[in-house]
This record gives structure tokens, sequence and C-alpha cells, in this order.
């Protein structure tokens, strides 16, 4: 990765945790999880409201590290409008994207959310990034908690 493109993806990671996008929660919501990485400490709650297949809104709150504060902004940006099929498979990129190991794949159909793959050169960040994605998953499943333990 040239250190430009890292410094654009550092500064988006740094400004969606400054500025965390869809904070707070879904007063409609009908899924709610909470996601807990006892590693870090990062504690999620996300909470959505999803009407005929279609994420309408979504909301997350919580205490995290700036990369599990900021992936938690920029999911809820990516899988609003969404279908939820949609939603579980940009997961499950995105999961890929981070613990995937040898030469790196083209995300690039990801979004922002490709500033994330600089985090799989740092085993311990992953979970961290990964937690939001879980506990989004977890919700949409009916889980009401998930731990990265
Ligand atoms: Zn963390």
């Amino acid at each position: 990765m040239n250190s430009d493109l890292r410094d654009l993806y550092q500064e988006i990671i740094l400004d969606h945790n400054r500025r965390p996008r869809n904070k707070g929660v879904v007063a409609e919501a009908n899924h709610e999880a909470e996601g807990h990485n006892p590693l870090c400490g990062d504690q999620i709650k996300v909470t959505l409201l999803t009407e005929n297949g279609l994420v309408i809104d979504i909301a997350f709150q919580g205490q995290g590290c700036a990369i599990s504060t900021a992936s938690a902004s920029l999911m809820t940006e990516a899988v609003k409008g969404k279908t939820v099929e949609e939603a579980t498979q940009i997961f499950r990129e995105f999961q890929q994207m981070v613990t995937e190991t040898g030469e790196a794949g083209d995300y690039s159909d990801l979004g922002d959310l490709e500033v994330f793959q600089g985090v799989r050169e740092y085993p311990v960040r992953i979970k961290c990034a990964t937690l939001p994605w879980h506990t989004l998953h977890a919700a949409l499943v009916g889980e009401e908690k998930v731990s990265t333990e």
C-alpha cells in the first residue's frame, strides 16, 4: 500500500471516529444486539429497523477505540437502505478483506469500507474492526449478545 493511500485511509478513520454517523438508537427498532470485544474493551449496541427485507434505519452507540467506532460509523452508512441480504453479503466481504492472508484482493466495490484493509496487518485490531459487523449480524439473526472471544 503506498503511503498517500495509507494517509487517506487514516484520515477517513479519524474523521468517522471524531464525528460518528448514525450514533444513537433507532426508536422503532425491530432488531438489536450488543457486542463486546474483551481484548480491547470495545462495547457496542446496534439497533435497526427493517421492513420488507430492507434496512430502513440503523444506529449504534457504545464505547470503543477509534477503529471500532469508525468501523461502526462506516458500517451504518454502508448498509442503510440496502436489503438484509446485501448487508449480509457486505459483512462477509468485509470479514474476508480484513482476515485474508497473502496477496490483498480487490475490494473497491466496498467503497469507503476499503479503508479497513490495512487492519489485516494488525491482528489485534481485526476484532475491533469486525465487532460492529458481528453485532449487526447477531441483531439480524436474533441473537442478543455477541462476543469476539
Ligand atoms: Zn478496539
